[in-house]
């Protein structure tokens, strides 16, 4: 049975493919063959191809012939093929641009038409037309921006309207007909849920799937009345589960428990795809009513592989073409098993998946016009044409929508013909397939044996939500306790004590600590001092072994620590899980740096005499650490001060003392003698003064404002009675930081990158943005989109999922930024603030203002808060000159696509971290190491090479061996 069902199989797939291959003859330089020999030389030439999709993606939002000259000159000057360099040449010529600018869109603007038919729903209705005279369905998809604010996702819905519309009153001639047509609904709509909800968050599925469905009720009654039929479009992996409850929240509501004519899409790409089906599945049955499934292979595979390669997460996807097609052939089975419950559809560009789906139906008695096969728009149109003339019904996946938004979209089809991994090619073989494949650098697998990232909670994933909840639940329930200090083996307790409060309800209390004396930081040093040489001379890789497991613990206790921040610090979820990782990644990058340094390094090779260069730590270490990554910062500072062989006695920030109270224990449980780490909280002035101005202190790693770290910085260049050592001091201090948006940025990401660096954390980060500086013609437009995205945001609670801005710190950190806010008001003009919560949490309204004076206070000070002020520049050059004034230099972000602004940047944009296309925050440790220059801070960067280094002294011991005229060849 198996073996006559193969050969079956393979016979369609035959016939298939060969009147699919039945392709009618390009006419030499027709338009069409030009976009052929296009793709053909992208196929043959990676770089080139690389060089055209950016191109294509940039070329739309260039507004001037000069612009467009401009960029095919930096994008193809010097390479691809003939043809191409010869335009790079004439783009030279000022004579020549408007015409050649024009020929260039001329020709992208073609080419994306076969991808995309219309840039309405009344432009793409003779394109139904035709389909419907070929006795062919549709799906219409329509394209647009990323949706980052509310208004863009009601606009978003309002299109979706006016296409229902659109194709209702044209239905009678876009409708297919015939009787593979009969009682399927004529009108089809495929929807990205994406665009539904600006905050599109995998942590928060409640709130996702109220946003949509509210968005989504009115849609389905219009589809009902006009006898349309909706799918639920997959988009990112991180995103499935999002789709997946959304889609059955809705369909189980009583009011579309009934309604049919939905569906939803399985990606046949993902090793998990059949438990997705067999989840649908049993959402079927429990409804009691059916919907489609549309089963295809998936369009995100290069995103998803960097996603997860970027992350430290696993691949969700196969990465050989012949697993999915594999998975493809056994949720076939699934599926078509799954019948009437589940109808199917299959949307797949290859014979051989094409063939066995209609032979597995028809072996199981099903009737021909329970299938449907989908095809995308402009692409294999032999087999769509083959398809249908075997009597089954065929329908295309249409987008519509203007060029510019479609961009994401268009450079997805390209991709695909121009294929890298040919996920959809027919007929290739794997061999073929495994050669048009880039060859991805593993960098991360390379240096695997030494460091490798620890990976962000996948929140999206079955588990990691429930863990975080049940541990937010667990540390509320240790609200009001105590914290002692940890001096040495003792636990002090007998100390006055400082409350610590959740911020976003300041009247409970979340603990109590003990705050040390000046007493307290005699004993601590004296204590360190002591235990300080064995530490030291302990083998470098026993004290990476004890970071090492402090490391693991960390991992294993990791949803704890991040609830309590959540609590002390009023992190949100994805910020605590972050400062967590981040402190893991610390624990192990500097236990691979110290072995990096261990044992001597001979120097010369003279006969008769060995030279020993080698490093030990430096004595004992003050650590004074800030609140707003209250464990990466306090972790960093530490792990480096213990990893070097230094004592160090821990002083947190009076924010933040408990989360560093854990950290302390937990590497006590590690292994680290308690006298070499301690914990010493108490106030700033008083005991953190103390403590750095000790004779007993040989180095001090300072994270914090500049105020405190300059007065640190005078503090420590005094020699006091009883002091052995000048003291070393490594401070890390504030910034301003600017992002610069080019007038040739994608301004989907260029917004949302900036919203992310100003108003994350409610721009308590030194490295948040505050200041954004918007190039020529761009401005308008995303100011428009900016001011939407700021008022959509979420501020609320941080135990809520759902929240994107917290609270401020404390009372009178909000007290501080109001002032800021209202000195604003006065210097420049509001552009927007944000909604807040009611209640007594210490919360401030993100706020924007524009035409800033360049002096004004909130363009020169940091403020620390979610406000963000905006400077319009003529050009990039003069964006530079405003993003670069500032005795601050910490980060800098520039979104751009001109390589020349890119480059410049590069240069000119002198800052401790610049980020080129994307947010200004989020420093990965080993990857991103992170710190600035000028006022902003003095010491090299903490999670880098050179980090280490400084907690150090290095030695040299120089041996005579000779003795009486003779000496050992190799001079040991
Ligand atoms: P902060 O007020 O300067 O406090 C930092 C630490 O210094 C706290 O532990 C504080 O203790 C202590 N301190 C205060 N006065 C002291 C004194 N006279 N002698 C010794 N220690 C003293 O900074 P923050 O408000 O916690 O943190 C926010 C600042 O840190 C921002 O300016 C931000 O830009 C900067 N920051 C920089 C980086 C970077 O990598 N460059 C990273 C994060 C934060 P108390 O809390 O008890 O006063």
């Amino acid at each position: 049975m198996e073996i006559a069902l193969e050969a079956s199989i393979r016979e369609l797939e035959q016939k298939l493919r060969h009147s699919a291959e039945e392709h009618p003859h390009l006419l030499a330089l027709t338009p069409a063959w030009w976009q052929q020999r296009f793709l053909d030389w992208a196929n043959e030439d990676p770089d080139f191809r690389v060089k055209l999709l950016r191109f294509v993606d940039v070329l739309p939002t260039l507004r001037t012939a000069s612009s467009v000259a401009d960029h095919v000159r930096q994008y193809f000057r010097g390479s691809g093929p003939e043809i191409v360099q010869t335009a790079s040449d004439i783009a030279a010529q000022p004579v020549f641009r408007p015409i050649l600018s024009r020929v260039i869109r001329q020709g992208v603007f073609a080419m994306a038409r076969r991808f995309i038919v219309g840039a309405s729903p009344a432009e793409a209705l003779p394109a139904l037309r035709e389909l419907a005279q070929q006795g062919i369905g549709y799906t219409v998809d329509l394209l647009g921006e990323a949706t980052l604010s509310d208004a863009e996702a009601d606009a978003y819905l309002a299109r979706y309207f006016t296409l229902l519309e659109t194709l209702a009153a044209a239905c009678e001639t876009v409708a297919s007909h015939g009787e593979r047509w009969q009682g399927v609904p004529p009108i089809n709509l495929s929807v990205k849920l994406s665009t539904l909800c600006p905050h599109f968050e995998p942590a928060a599925p409640e709130h996702v799937s109220a946003v949509i469905r509210n968005r989504l009720r009115p849609l389905l009654r219009l589809a009902r009345q006009q006898g349309a039929f909706i799918n639920f479009d997959m988009e990112q992996y991180r995103y499935r589960h999002l789709v997946q409850q959304t889609f059955s929240d809705l369909v189980l509501e009583p009011e579309f428990v009934d309604f049919s004519d939905i569906g939803i899409v399985v990606q046949a790409y993902l090793r998990d795809a059949e438990e997705d089906l067999a989840r649908l599945h049993a959402l079927a049955k429990r409804r009691g009513a059916p919907f489609t499934i549309r089963l295809v292979k998936g369009a995100y595979w290069d995103e998803e592989r960097i996603v997860a390669s970027q992350n430290s997460w696993p691949v969700p996807l196969f990465e050989e073409k012949a697993d999915t097609d594999s998975c493809f052939e056994r949720c076939t089975d699934a599926l078509l098993a799954a019948w009437p419950h589940l109808r199917p559809a299959f949307g797949t560009h290859n014979p051989r998946s094409v063939a066995q789906a209609i032979v597995k139906a028809r072996a199981r008695g099903l009737r021909d016009s329970v299938l449907e096969f989908q095809v995308l728009c402009g692409m294999v149109e032999g087999l769509r044409t083959a398809v249908a003339a075997e009597g089954l019904r065929t329908r295309v996946y249409v987008p519509i929508g203007e060029i510019i938004p479609g961009m994401a979209y268009l450079v997805r089809r390209l991709l695909e013909n121009t294929s890298n991994q040919a996920w959809f090619h027919a007929g290739l073989s794997e061999a073929a397939v495994q050669r048009l494949r880039p060859k991805v650098e593993k960098p991360l697998e390379r240096e695997a044996r030494v460091f490798r990232n620890a990976s962000p909670a996948r929140f999206f994933a079955p588990g990691f939500r429930e863990r975080m909840l049940s541990a937010l639940t667990k540390v509320r329930g240790s609200f009001g306790a105590s914290y002692p200090l940890l001096r040495g083996e003792r636990r002090v307790s007998g100390r006055p004590l400082a409350q610590v409060r959740y911020p976003a309800e300041p009247e409970t209390v979340f603990g109590q600590v003990a705050q040390g004396s000046p007493a307290d930081v005699d004993s601590a040093v004296a204590l360190a001092r002591g235990a300080f040489p064995a530490w030291r001379d302990r083998p470098a890789d026993e004290r990476a072994g004890i970071l090492r497991r402090a490391a693991e613990m960390m991992e294993e206790r990791r949803f704890e620590l991040a609830a309590v921040m959540v609590y002390e610090s009023a992190k949100p979820w994805h910020e605590a899980d972050a400062d967590v990782v981040e402190a893991m990644d610390y624990l192990q990058y500097y236990a691979a740096e110290v072995e990096r340094y261990a044992g001597p390094r001979i120097l010369g090779d003279q006969l008769g005499e060995r030279n020993e260069y080698f490093y030990q730590g430096r004595g004992v270490a003050a650590v004074v650490a800030p609140w707003n990554f209250p464990l990466a910062i306090v972790t960093g500072m530490s792990a480096a001060a213990l990893a070097a062989g230094n004592a160090a006695i821990l002083k947190p920030a009076s924010q933040s003392p408990i989360i560093a109270y854990h950290l302390v224990e937990l590497l006590h449980e590690a292994g680290v003698p308690p006298e070499i780490v301690q914990y010493l909280p108490g106030r700033g002035d008083e005991v953190g003064q103390t403590l750095v101005e000790h004779p007993g202190i040989d180095l001090i790693a300072f994270t914090g404002s500049n105020a405190v770290g300059l007065t640190l910085l005078t503090a420590a260049a005094k020699v006091r009675p009883g002091q052995r050592n000048v003291k070393r001091v490594i401070a890390e201090l504030g910034g301003k930081n600017a992002i610069i948006i080019d007038d040739d940025a994608d301004l989907d990401e260029a917004i949302a990158g900036t919203v992310t660096s100003a108003f994350g954390y409610a721009g308590q980060k030194c490295s948040a943005c505050s200041r954004l500086v918007i190039v020529g013609l761009a401005y308008n437009q995303a100011m428009e989109r900016l001011r939407h995205a700021v008022e959509s945001l979420i501020v609320g609670p941080p135990h809520d999922p759902a929240t994107f801005v917290p609270p401020v710190i404390s009372g009178s950190a909000r007290d501080k930024i109001r002032e800021y806010i209202e000195s604003g008001r006065r210097s420049s003009r509001l552009l927007v603030e944000g909604h807040i919560p009611p209640g007594s949490g210490y919360y401030v309204r993100p706020t924007v203002f524009t035409d800033v004076p360049l002096d004004a206070h909130i363009a020169c000070e940091e403020i620390f808060g979610p406000v963000l002020a905006v400077f319009h520049a003529a050009s990039f050059e003069e964006a530079l000159r405003i993003a670069t004034r500032s005795p601050f230099a910490l980060t800098g972000g520039v979104f751009s696509r001109n390589p020349r602004h890119i480059d410049l940047a590069r240069r000119q944009f002198r800052v401790g971290n610049l980020y080129i296309n994307r947010k200004t925050t989020g420093a990965i440790v080993g990857r991103q190491p992170f710190g600035g220059l000028a006022m902003s801070g003095v010491g090299e960067k903490a999670g880098g090479p050179d980090y280490l280094r400084q907690f150090m002294e290095p030695r040299v011991v120089t041996e005579n061996t000779m003795r009486r005229g003779f000496a050992p060849e190799d001079g040991a």
